[in-house]
């Protein structure tokens, strides 16, 4: 009689934990693919099997303890077959999660500021009612015998390894349809309306995806996640640059040369700026804390960029100030009537 726990390396005593631990190294350690071409190893391989076969298994463990167990025989698909149970080569097929699915939502800017809980109108598939998600009278696939799966075999110089691939006459789903059901077409699931509450978080950007999980499709191995991207509603004054807005102010020549207080449209309400005198076009006035939350806390800024509007028309009093004006500071202006005279020129 062979000594398996010497083979194992445990005592007579030990746990079934400790047996299978001890297994898992040694027969790593003296694999075969480790020491291709070495006969010792692959006894030792052959018994370390052997041992664990034994071992792991309590009634055997028993016999072998009261020294009932006569020396089993234990071919090489045993050996595959503890090997790959042991290292999890051989999983069993998992029942599919059901799809992931994305819903759009549209908000207004300033809903990003405190973030927004907005619910959200989508379509998923969920299991037929009238047939219970059944597709119909299902009958077992006779060709996988309802597994889902189909095995083949390769045999190598230490055992045989098994592959597994979905079935190909029932397309992994281990049944076929007697009768087909008339609501869902066989297809088992249907399109639900659904809604949903999604909580936006502050500082959201454009596009940004937010995964509600359990809310997609519903499969046979449970639901999908939901992922909603969210579109931001174009602002009729404020443009985004990621946290910070940007305000194009339009200032007129008086208002640019002798200063004004203006009112800047804010995200969360107006606010007062002051033009001082002799603003130029182009000129920046940022006012820190007025532009969106930043993923790491804060307030990015309103940038107030100036536009100064030069009026394309003027009243007659008007062009007379201006031109008293130049003539002050010394400007070179057209004389009055000379564009009209130009026109009428080529109008001939
Ligand atoms: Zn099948
Ligand atoms: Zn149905």
């Amino acid at each position: 009689m062979k000594d398996y726990y010497a083979i194992l390396g445990v005592s007579r005593e030990a746990s079934q934990e400790e047996i299978k631990k001890a297994y898992r190294r040694l027969a790593l350690e003296y694999h075969p693919d480790r020491h291709p071409g070495d006969k010792a190893a692959e006894e030792r391989f052959k018994e370390i099997n052997e041992a664990y076969a034994v071992l792991s298994d309590p009634e055997k463990r028993a016999r072998y303890d009261r020294g009932l167990l006569g020396t089993p025989e234990v071919s090489a698909e045993d050996l595959f077959d503890l090997f790959a149970q042991v290292f999890g080569l051989r999983r069993e097929p998992v029942a599919p999660r059901g799809e992931d699915l994305e819903a759009q939502v549209e908000v207004e800017l300033k809903d990003l500021l405190e973030g927004k809980e907005v619910e959200v109108a989508y379509t998923r598939l969920v299991p037929c009612e009238a047939c219970g998600g059944q597709g119909g009278k299902r009958t077992a696939c006779p060709t996988c015998g309802g597994r889902r799966v189909v095995e083949s075999y390769h045999r190598s110089f230490f055992g045989t390894f098994v592959s597994r691939n979905a079935c190909p006459h029932c397309k992994g789903r281990g049944f076929l349809l007697a009768e087909t059901c008339a609501a869902c077409r066989g297809r088992g699931r249907v399109p639900r309306e659904e809604r949903v509450r999604v909580s936006l978080p502050p500082g959201m950007d454009e596009g940004q995806l937010l995964r509600v999980p359990g809310y997609g499709n519903l499969g046979p191995g449970g639901p999908g996640d939901l992922y909603v991207r969210l579109r931001v509603k174009p602002h009729p004054y404020l443009e985004r640059q990621g946290a910070d807005l940007v305000y194009r102010l339009q200032i007129g020549l008086a208002q640019a040369a002798l200063g004004t207080r203006v009112e800047v449209p804010g995200l969360s309400g107006p606010i007062p700026l002051d033009i001082p005198p002799g603003t130029g076009h182009g000129e920046v006035f940022e006012l820190p804390g007025e532009g969106l939350p930043h993923p790491g806390g804060g307030r990015g800024a309103l940038r107030v960029e100036v536009e100064l509007s030069v009026p394309k028309r003027l009243s007659k009093r008007a062009r007379e100030l201006l031109r008293a004006y130049a003539a002050e500071v010394g400007e070179n202006v057209a004389p009055e009537g000379f564009w009209d005279r130009l026109r009428g020129f080529f109008r001939k």
